[in-house]
């Protein structure tokens, strides 16, 4: 018989079974679309929770604290990672950011799959942490002019701002083989469709897919 045990109270949950959540991590250089790509995941998914970070940088034209980020200052986040309150935690661009552990494994649990945008050092620790809960998912731009061209269209970053972050972008990229996936972001309506793929075929990953014995055992009775 199938019960609350194996059945799902999420309808996007495959065949309605209950399922394990996970974490899903987006991660680009900065530039190569990872928000642009977050935000329409979001709107086709609205269910998918966001990992909400704190960090240390200031706050950007346009930016809200509390949805794009917690902003804090560094005596607080030093607190924070001395009171172990973060899952992971990582130096960027001379500021700090951080994953608030809070809710993270009751909402695993309860089914729900959460959105992290956070870069390669955080997707390792996260990886570390919780293994098979995480999926790795890496953007690419489609060529290093085209990423800055991308980092002068976005107009939130000044020349020095943009010369930093293009700096870094190459050591970035080195870390590519420390994902699940790897997409080259050309197209962003196809790279979207990939990112949509990849979500739905991990939800149906058997080891996610915590009530589908219950219906084994129906199926063969
Ligand atoms: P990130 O979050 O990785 O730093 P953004 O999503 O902010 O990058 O994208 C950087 C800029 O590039 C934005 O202005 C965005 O609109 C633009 N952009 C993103 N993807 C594409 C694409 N496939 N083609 C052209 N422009 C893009
Ligand atoms: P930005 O300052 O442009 O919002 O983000 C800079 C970089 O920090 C991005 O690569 C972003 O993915 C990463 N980042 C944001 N939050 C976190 C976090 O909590 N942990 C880690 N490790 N990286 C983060």
């Amino acid at each position: 018989m199938l019960t609350s045990e194996t059945l799902s109270e999420h309808p996007e949950d495959p065949h309605g079974f209950k399922r394990r959540g996970m974490m899903f991590v987006l991660s680009s250089p900065s530039g190569a679309g990872k928000s642009t790509i977050a935000g329409k995941l979001l709107h086709a998914n609205p269910e998918l929770q966001v990992s909400v970070s704190y960090t240390t940088r200031p706050i950007r034209p346009g930016e809200v604290d509390g949805v794009h980020y917690h902003f804090t200052d560094l005596e607080t986040f030093r607190q924070m990672v001395a009171n172990h309150e973060f899952l992971e935690w990582a130096h960027v661009f001379d500021h700090r950011y951080g994953t608030p552990k809070a809710q993270v494994w009751n909402a695993l649990e309860q089914g729900h799959d959460i959105l992290f945008d956070i870069d390669w050092q955080g997707a390792q620790q996260l990886h570390q942490l919780a293994g098979g809960d995480v999926v790795r998912v890496f953007i690419l731009p489609p060529s290093m002019p085209i990423l800055r061209d991308r980092l002068i269209g976005r107009r939130t970053d000044s020349m020095d701002v943009i010369d930093a972050r293009m700096a870094r972008a190459a050591n970035e990229v080195s870390h590519w083989d420390g994902y699940d996936y790897v997409l080259v972001n050309d197209d962003v309506e196809e790279c979207f469709e990939c990112v949509k793929t990849i979500l739905a075929a991990e939800r149906l990953k058997r080891s996610r897919q915590t009530g589908i014995i219950g219906f084994i055992r129906k199926l063969l009775r």
